[in-house]
């Protein structure tokens, strides 16, 4: 695919709002000169001042709520409550990491470490540095700020390199810093090509590289960051199942299936995107997601009443279009396809697929957007099979009212990074977040997303 331009187009409409010029290679020079110089000065502040730093922005994101949450609906389509809650949640983020960030980042006793012969001897954790994050427009807000928070709150300094068509949002993350009262330098949006991407991977100022998008980004920033020795964490694509055993509160699951397929209008990597539904209850399960799925108001963002919204870009609708045929070609049946308004923006209906097998477009690749995959499975075993046999990794849930039984499936049999019983896969600032296999590696938020992104150094006083 050929780059984007940054530019603000409003999904729903087609409108262009805005666009914006890429940086010169001087510009981003400066930017990246600042950001390192800054780094050190950073790193030298106490711990609390930090958190102080971090606490503030909590609190003025959630003065900026509204401004911030409408850039994000005007430039990719998120439902506007949804946006709202989006700031809420980075706000609880950076006010739960100033509480309890700084604990993690403390020295590691001596009593754990103590060697013998040493006077002293434990583990300091330090900043690795400069760092690049790539980030996707999905949660323009949230994944920027889920890993600069910590990776900042630690010492390091950051180069954001967001998405074309969020770059709005970008400016507006870097503005939010500089007006909580960070320093110029922590963190700088760059508007920047995959080219000059390629020269801050390689420039030996930046000592690591995230990237959260699809799978094929994840490869190829990660083979170059291979070639220049620099640490990655990836956070890429997801296909979660939802296993639907024969004892579940098929209600209850139904209701949680279709908000963990629909929310963020299907663009989530942690949606749910198979539905492996056991045998015995897979009549009367499709029957109650069906009726979930056509509650579902598909429109226009910014009205109240709408719970799916278009997909952030025109191409990005053509590409799930085309993955509908092929599954429908496969041999998949449509259950339920909603209307979309009659509109330039790039709508797409919900739309329901049933009779879906293994070998189907719709359970190999990852749909992005609000199309449910349904598939029978014959009992448990078989659902944990199919689950596993995915590229995928990231989440995966298990529906069942033996919770013990399903919390066995969750913690020993499913491979992926986070697994739920009875609720629907999410991210949040107090546990890790991240995927197995094509999904990723590394983790974010918690205590080992904060540790990514030091240096555990061992200090021994002979
Ligand atoms: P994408 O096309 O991979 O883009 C993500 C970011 O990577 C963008 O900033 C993009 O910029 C950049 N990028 C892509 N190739 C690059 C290259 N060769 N060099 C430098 N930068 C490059 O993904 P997307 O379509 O925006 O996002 C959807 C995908 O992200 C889905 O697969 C979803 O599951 C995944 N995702 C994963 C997580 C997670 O936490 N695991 C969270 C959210 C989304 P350009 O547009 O300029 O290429």
């Amino acid at each position: 695919m050929s780059e984007l331009e940054p530019a603000s187009i409003n999904p729903a409409t087609g409108e262009r709002l805005r666009s914006f010029a890429s940086f010169t290679d001087a510009e981003l020079e400066g930017r990246v000169a600042r950001a390192h110089a800054q780094q050190r000065d950073w790193a030298a502040r106490p711990l609390a001042e930090r958190a102080d730093a971090l606490r503030a922005l909590g609190a003025h994101l959630r003065t900026i709520r509204g401004e911030a949450a409408a850039t994000m609906t005007a430039e990719m389509g998120k439902p506007l409550a949804q946006a709202q809650g989006e700031l809420d949640k980075c706000a609880w983020l950076c006010e739960w990491l100033a509480e309890h960030g700084p604990a993690m980042l403390a020295d590691e006793p001596r009593s754990r470490v103590a060697v013998e012969g040493s006077q002293r001897s434990y583990v300091a954790h330090r900043p690795m540095g400069l760092l690049l994050a790539i980030m996707p427009w999905n949660f323009p807000w949230w994944q920027a700020l889920r890993f600069a928070a910590p990776a900042l709150l630690a010492g390091n300094t950051a180069l954001l390199k967001h998405a074309p068509n969020t770059t709005g949002c970008a400016l507006a993350i870097e503005a939010a810093l500089l007006a909580a009262g960070f320093p110029e330098g922590c963190l700088e949006t760059l508007v920047a090509s995959h080219g000059q991407v390629a020269g801050l991977i390689a420039d030996r100022r930046v000592r690591g590289v995230t990237l959260t998008g699809s799978t094929r980004a994840g490869r190829s920033v990660a083979a170059l960051a291979g070639q220049h020795l620099k640490k990655t964490v990836l956070e890429l694509g997801g296909s979660d199942p939802y296993l639907i055993l024969p004892d579940a509160d098929l209600d209850h699951a139904a209701a949680v299936c279709a908000k963990a397929r629909l929310f963020n209008s299907g663009q989530t990597c942690v949606a749910a995107k198979r539905f492996l539904v056991c045998e015995p209850v897979a009549e009367a399960f499709t029957e109650a997601f069906l009726a979930q799925l056509r509650a579902a108001v598909v429109g226009d963002p910014t009205d109240p009443t709408t719970t799916v919204g278009p997909l952030a870009r025109a191409d990005l609708r053509a590409g799930l279009e085309d993955q509908v045929e092929r599954s429908v070609a496969a041999g998949a049946r449509v259950l339920h396809r909603s209307e979309v308004p009659d509109s330039p923006g790039a709508y797409h209906p919900v739309v329901a697929l049933g009779s879906v097998d293994e070998t189907n477009p719709a359970a190999r690749e990852e749909l992005f957007g609000p199309v449910a995959a349904i598939m029978t499975v014959r009992d448990e075993a078989h659902a944990v099979a199919v689950a596993n046999r995915s590229d995928y990794g990231l989440g995966a849930a298990v529906f069942s009212r033996d919770v013990e039984r399903a919390e066995a499936i969750a913690r020993d049999q499913l491979d992926a990074g986070a697994c739920f019983v009875n609720g629907m896969v999410r991210s949040d600032p107090r546990v890790p977040f991240g995927g197995v296999k094509d999904s990723g590696y590394g983790r974010e938020l918690g205590r080992h997303g904060m540790l990514e992104w030091v240096n555990a150094k061992t200090v021994w006083v002979d």
